[in-house]
């Protein structure tokens, strides 16, 4: 039962259904039934009759559900990973010690800082008045989710949005539903009323669209391409709903000349081949001074050539497929296209073998590619990482910021000042100094430029998901204000 309405499992109305598969081997993992209008409509209206309870819970209590939830995620961690591994074709060790733990993680910070909500008293407009701030919950959130990580993407959405107070609903993607599934089933069982946690599984255009057009939603919440991103601002408009939005990426690794060169290889390889390059953080431009470039070059495809691909339940396993044939396909094409300007050192390939069964491409390394080309310019997002070579530090950051996005990005260096410079120079969400990708429940995450706005985690969160309410009161008593003299003589 692919829909969670109302603290419910159960199917969609209409008769459209799909089959989530293992992009590692193809195989059926489960079919489910894809959500319309008339289930968005549903869950809407059960996101809409909690809000009043949810929003008047006192932190505490809010914060004793997520308290449980993260416990009951822990408990069932391995189950979680499996599902996980098999619906996105993960590699078992990344669900396990990334995926799954992160979420866990997750529940527990939204669980403390949904206790920390607080407003500042602004001045006291007289002596006569005292003036408070109050943080509300925006109300029903809308929230879209890809399926990158189907899991950590619902956590970061969920989370402080309920903290916060708000209810919501909540669609996956329709290519990996099954653990955003399980999370609602188990807020429920952590004593989440009904209602404040819905899920509806479907496309975009029948499920998505009129998720964001809903009259009853008041905030959408977003994380995917920056093309459907447009769409979700347009769609926010009509209604003028507030939005948040997490969109694409193309990362700058910008390693300066005295950069420790093996650290920045290592890093470039975990960084550009996380989730098998899925990441919107991931690296997948390296700009490096041409003194290191050549040896960059050698270290990184060798490391390349060395990366295990295999089935995705294989612990020793280091790389999965992508999602679908369909992205594997569009990716090979780019890479194929960029061999009429750039050389294609390692990579570029579809593994045979038992690999053919799944969606897997071969981690791929091309230089000599002109920065305004298609594979520099555009988020691939797969194991592809193209090299840029640059003469001086302006050349770097120049390089660094010539980008439409503007989520993440690295500085590799020995010296402080380029470091510094670097983060703040390059214009991105986060900027890591020697090391790219890790970050926790306290760091916001969100981008600038095309990359959207809004923060995902930490309490920068509540920013996005609360209202602030200025409230004043008089404490006087008297009818007549000395301000009504602005206004109007007053009676005598
Ligand atoms: P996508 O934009 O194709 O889809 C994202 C979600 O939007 C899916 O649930 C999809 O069904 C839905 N959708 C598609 N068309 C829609 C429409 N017209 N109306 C409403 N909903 C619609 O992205 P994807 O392929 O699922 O994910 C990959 C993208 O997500 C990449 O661009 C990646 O950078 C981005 N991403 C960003 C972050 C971040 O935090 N900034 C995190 C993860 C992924």
């Amino acid at each position: 039962m692919s829909q969670y309405i109302d603290g419910k499992r159960r199917e969609a109305l209409g008769t459209a259904r799909d089959l989530v598969r293992d992009p590692s081997n193809g195989e059926v993992v489960a079919e489910i039934s894809l959500a319309g209008a008339e289930d968005v409509d549903a869950a809407v209206a059960a996101a809409r009759a909690a809000f009043p309870a949810w929003s008047g819970a006192t932190p505490g209590e809010r914060s004793a559900v997520l308290q449980r939830l993260a416990g009951l995620l822990e408990a069932e961690a391995e189950d979680l990973a499996q599902t996980e591994s098999r619906q996105a074709g993960k590699p078992i060790r990344l669900a396990r010690e990334f995926d799954v733990p992160g979420t866990v993680d997750n529940a527990a910070f939204f669980a403390g800082a949904a206790r920390t909500l607080e407003g500042q008293a602004t001045a006291e407009y007289s002596p006569d008045h005292t003036s408070s701030i109050r943080r509300e919950a925006v109300g029903v959130v809308g929230s879209i989710a890809p399926w990158n990580y189907p899991l950590q993407m619902a956590g970061w959405k969920v989370l402080p949005a309920v903290a916060a107070g708000n209810t919501i609903v909540l669609k996956p993607s329709e290519l990996t539903p099954l653990t955003t599934l399980r999370l609602a089933e188990l807020a429920t069982q952590a004593g989440m009323p009904d209602g404040v946690l819905n899920v509806v599984t479907g496309t975009g255009a029948d499920c998505g669209a009129p998720l964001l057009r809903h009259p009853q939603v008041d905030m959408v919440s977003f994380t995917g391409s920056t093309k459907v991103g447009r769409t979700v601002l347009e769609a926010a408009a009509t209604s003028a709903k507030r939005v948040h939005l997490e969109l694409g990426g193309k990362a700058p690794f910008v390693v300066f000349d005295d950069a420790d060169l093996d650290a920045a290889v290592q890093g470039a390889v975990a960084a550009s081949l996380i989730n098998t390059g899925q990441d919107c953080t991931a690296a997948t431009r390296a700009i490096v001074h041409r003194s290191l470039h050549d040896a960059f070059v050698a270290g990184v495809a060798d490391l390349f050539a060395a990366v295990r691909l295999g089935p995705t339940a294989d612990p020793a396993t280091d790389l999965g497929p992508v999602i679908s044939t369909a992205h594997r396909d569009r990716i090979a094409a780019v890479v194929e296209r960029s061999r009429a300007y750039a050389k294609v050192v390692v990579g570029g390939t579809v593994p045979g073998g038992e690999l053919a069964r799944g969606s897997y491409y071969a981690p791929t390394l091309v230089t000599g590619a002109d920065p305004q080309s298609e594979v520099v310019r555009d988020e691939i997002f797969g194991p592809v990482l193209v090299v840029l070579p640059f003469d001086t530090d302006d050349e770097a950051i120049t390089l660094a910021n010539d980008t439409p996005y503007g989520l993440a990005a690295s500085a590799w260096t020995r010296d402080l000042y380029r470091g510094l410079r670097a983060t703040r120079e390059i214009r991105a969400g986060c900027v890591w100094v020697n090391d790219h990708i890790p970050i926790i429940s306290e760091m916001p995450h969100g981008g600038m430029k095309e990359s959207g706005f809004g923060k995902d985690m930490s309490t920068y969160s509540f920013e996005d998901y609360t209202v602030v309410k200025h409230v004043m009161f008089d404490l006087t008593g008297v009818a007549a204000k000395p301000w009504h003299r602005t206004v109007f003589t007053p009676p005598e």
